[in-house]
């Protein structure tokens, strides 16, 4: 299934889609903009036009574009921040495998995607994997394109050993093979490492427009999406809080879906049914999900915090001091969550002390 169209950048399309008829697209670009505004989205839009073979690329009827919009492409490589590897020194193999799941997770989704939490960066096992993709043949297109969505999380190299592949990279940056784009893109552009932005020929990328907006909001993959995470309904209303960035709407999903587990979590604790307890948690994401877990115990807090104040207007004593009680047991489990306890025995022990807690 192909990923939701490109929406917008309309100037910004033109003047790359001319350099490349011309054969004068530089082969290191930097797309900068604010965050959320579908600088990697439009990343791969260029990328599809790099490997077009159609007569006006990005065609997207060519196998080319077939593959490049399913994200399948041999020759196109999206790199992005990810969790650090277990092991100290994965093999290339092992982030070449995380970087596909976690690129296919991402064309499961249409190509939406929420914001990578801030743990996570695009360290030195991954530069060295880009590094070696840029050596090899082309496997199906005439050219490979790399495109590295938040460059700014590159980390620089920490140690002695991880400084031959910081600069294998900045080589490459420098001079690409003849067959290699590479498209960094960054919102926070200050924070690239000068070494890198000197390399690279710099294009600012603007918010989108309106009408740009409109026509990605009505995306039927979209619109399901931001349904239902009980996003306002209305389309103003969406215009309105993307304020030009659709990734915004995204990030709010996420929160959205947070809070709704978080809400349901609160309802089955003052039910005080045991069953429901335990299996309420047993239902909690494994250690896998741990970046979303922290997630709905933010959000949590945040419905304890509402409980609080509706229950102090109230004149409520009781239910207003039960509740902040309950949110010292959620900061809690946060420390918990922070370490190696597992989601679900967690959850477990949070719904029986809230349960007890919010009853006294
Ligand atoms: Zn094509």
């Amino acid at each position: 299934m192909p990923i939701v169209p490109l929406h917008g950048h309309d100037a910004l399309r033109a003047r790359l889609a001319d350099a490349r008829a011309r054969g004068a697209l530089p082969q290191s670009l930097l797309l900068h903009g604010e965050g959320g505004i579908g600088k990697q989205r439009l990343a791969l839009w260029l990328a599809q036009s790099i490997l077009c073979e159609g007569d006006a690329p990005p065609c997207g009827a060519c196998r080319q574009c077939r593959y490049t919009n399913e994200l399948t492409h041999p020759d196109l490589i999206w790199a992005f921040p990810r969790p650090k590897l277990k092991d100290s020194d994965p093999s290339l193999d092992e982030v070449k495998l995380d970087l596909n799941q976690a690129t296919q997770d991402r064309a499961k989704a249409g190509g939406l995607y929420s914001p990578p939490p801030g743990s996570e960066g695009i360290f030195v096992a991954t530069t060295r994997l880009l590094v070696q993709m840029a050596s090899v043949t082309p496997a199906m297109a005439r050219r490979k394109v790399i495109v590295v969505g938040e460059a700014d999380r590159m980390s620089p190299p920490l140690e002695n050993a991880e400084a031959p592949a910081a600069n294998a990279f900045l080589k490459l940056l420098e001079e690409p093979p003849a067959d290699t784009n590479i498209i960094l893109t960054s919102s926070a552009p200050g924070a690239l490492l000068p070494t890198i932005r000197s390399r690279v020929v710099a294009l600012r990328v603007a918010p989108l427009g309106v009408e740009a907006m409109r026509g990605w909001l009505q995306e039927p993959l979209v619109k399901e999406a931001l349904d239902k995470a009980h996003l306002p309904g209305s389309l103003d209303e969406r215009i309105r809080l993307a304020g030009g960035a659709p990734g915004r709407l995204l990030a709010a999903q996420e929160s959205g879906a947070a809070a709704e587990i978080a809400r349901k979590l609160l309802e089955v604790a003052l039910s005080g049914d045991r069953s429901r307890l335990l299996r309420t948690a047993l239902a909690q994401g494994s250690s896998g999900a741990r970046g979303a877990f922290t997630d709905v115990l933010e959000a949590l807090t945040v419905e304890l915090h509402n409980r609080s104040r509706s229950a102090v207007t109230q004149s409520d004593e009781r239910t207003a001091r039960n509740a902040a009680r309950a949110v010292s047991l959620v900061e809690e489990s946060k420390v918990m969550a922070g370490g190696n306890v597992s989601p679900q025995l967690i959850t477990a022990s949070l719904l029986s002390e809230l349960s007890r807690v919010l009853s006294s």
